[in-house]
């Protein structure tokens, strides 16, 4: 530990980072300087100054088995040593065989190809190509698509136009392809989305994309599985294509290993990332079904699907990916996830006093609760601040989602760690 009259390495980095650096959804006239963090270990971030934070979103929702895991780091230094890296047309290699195999093994049944990308908007862009492209070689196009409003599908221009809109959205509105919303079908409004679902779909409909069970950014908006089964079937009923975007709920998040293990119907395409490295390295993967990788299968090279990122398929990745598969289907990895499953549960029933507090939700490890304080419900609500800062002084690190709060923490975050984290919150409520 550094003393208080120390000139710390803490100030100097964050002010050469101001000098050089623009961050991610980050106002920078009004940010206070980042926190520089010089290692981390399991669930714990630790700073220049030797302040340890618990990293309770998982460093935005990518981290499973907890930071600079010692096996994948062997296993990527391994790799590293071998074939860091090769061109993906024309070639290939043993880590992505190896980690196509081995997803095909545990994702629903009728996937049947993977395609390699570099993150989750990537693996979004590639399943929405494939399906505009699936439709355009079979000679029938359909150009229109299904996404539930508050949807978010990553950043980049075809994964923004089927996000919902919103103050993010703006800027870009003139350049978004046009979407067709159905509000989330949470509890209470299952009914109604059914009926405008009727109207919807029909067989114009390219492609219906979701996030199953779980809309992350746009608000830990929970759902239940039978509704998005009976959506599914209307969709299909109409020739649509099923894209189920895990890149946030695959990996266990939801307590089962994908979202869409909770439902009988199963989509067409599949896009993950994320969890998919453990959260070491950056990842994207698009799976499809054998029809759909059939239709543009042709002596006719125009019905290639001409799509490629420079670093597709790196062999560093595909290793790390390899390696967080390892840890996540050990026994020791499930029992965690229902540990944390069953810890949250119990935190909720301790939550539920609380007259300040909504909506409280849990969805497998991931916990949320709706912060009423009667102010305006958005990303950009004061409330939020307060209750970062409030956490983030206390060790904890936290990203409210405006007034919503929730945790998604790497399952080797032990039960004493999620009870700190649980009695911070409580101190936080206790101070409204
Ligand atoms: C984060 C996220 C994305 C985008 O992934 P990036 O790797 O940040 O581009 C897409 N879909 C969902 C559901 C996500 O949560």
């Amino acid at each position: 530990m550094l003393s208080d009259t120390t000139p710390t390495s803490l100030q100097s980095l964050s002010e050469r980072d101001k000098a050089v650096i623009w961050h991610p959804f980050t106002q920078m006239q009004t940010a206070p300087l980042p926190i520089p963090i010089v290692r981390a270990n399991g669930s714990v971030l630790y700073d220049a100054d030797g302040r340890e934070y618990l990293d309770m979103i998982a460093s935005w929702w990518v981290n499973l088995h907890g930071h600079a895991h010692p096996y994948i780091a062997q296993r990527v230094s391994e790799q590293l040593q071998v074939l860091e890296h090769v061109i993906f047309a024309g070639f290939t290699h043993q880590p992505a065989v190896e980690l196509a195999e081995r997803l095909l093994k545990i994702l629903p049944l009728n996937q049947s190809k993977v395609f390699y990308s570099d993150n989750g908007s990537t693996a979004v862009e590639v399943a929405l190509k494939m399906a505009f492209q699936y439709w355009h070689n079979l000679g029938l196009p359909r150009f229109k698509v299904v996404a539930l409003e508050g949807a978010y599908h990553g950043d980049t221009f075809g994964a923004m136009a089927v996000g919902g809109r919103s103050a993010f959205t703006a800027p870009f509105v003139p350049f978004l392809f046009d979407v067709a919303y159905l509000p989330a079908p949470i509890a209470g409004q299952e009914e109604a989305v059914i009926e405008q679902a009727k109207e919807l779909f029909t067989d114009e409909i390219a492609a219906f994309i979701v996030e199953p069970l779980v809309q992350g950014s746009g608000g830990m908006v929970m759902y239940e599985p039978g509704v998005l089964n009976d959506l599914f079937q209307m969709a299909r009923q109409q020739g649509a294509l099923i894209i189920a975007d895990e890149v946030m709920t695959g990996f266990g998040r939801t307590g089962k290993l994908f979202a869409t293990d909770q439902l009988p119907e199963k989509p067409d395409l599949m896009c993950l990332s994320k969890g998919l490295t453990g959260g070491t390295m950056a990842l994207g993967v698009t799976t499809c079904t054998q029809a759909i990788y059939d239709a543009f299968l042709s002596s006719d090279k125009t019905k290639t699907l001409f799509h490629g990122h420079s670093f597709t398929a790196n062999p560093v990745a595909c290793a790390s990916a390899l390696a967080s598969m390892d840890l996540l289907l050990s026994d020791e990895t499930q029992a965690s996830i229902q540990r944390i499953t069953k810890s949250h549960t119990a935190f909720s029933q301790r939550l539920s006093v609380y007259s300040t507090i909504a909506n409280i939700r849990q969805c497998g490890t991931l916990l949320a609760f709706d912060l009423t304080l009667g102010e305006q419900t958005s990303y950009f609500n004061s409330v939020r601040d307060r209750a970062y800062n409030f956490l983030l002084d206390r060790g904890v690190l936290m990203r409210p989602l405006g007034n919503v709060l929730y945790l998604m923490p790497p399952y080797c975050t032990t039960d004493e760690q999620l009870q700190y984290t649980y009695t911070k919150i409580e101190e936080l409520l206790n101070s409204f």
